[in-house]
């Protein structure tokens, strides 16, 4: 898949299990050389996305959907 569908499905599972009230976690995957790890503050990998429920229960898990934009998860705070 591209990473434009692929960032798709991720937002998409985003709202899927977006609920009043429910907390959810976005585990952002990203490679030890990943530049979000330097003051830049930039991913520069291929994370893999994993969604959490409050009790860590894996909801879905996206990968290959292309470097990480904290804009993305807008939503997911319901
Ligand atoms: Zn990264």
């Amino acid at each position: 898949m591209s990473n434009r569908r692929t960032r798709r499905a991720w937002a998409a599972a985003l709202r899927k299990h977006t609920r009043p009230g429910r907390v959810l976690h976005a585990e952002i995957r990203h490679d030890n050389a990943c530049l979000i790890h330097s003051p830049a503050r930039v991913c520069t990998c291929d994370p893999d996305r994993v969604l959490r429920d409050d009790d860590g229960k894996v909801l879905e898990t996206v990968n290959g959907a292309g470097p990480f934009d904290p804009l993305e998860m807008r939503g997911a705070t319901g």
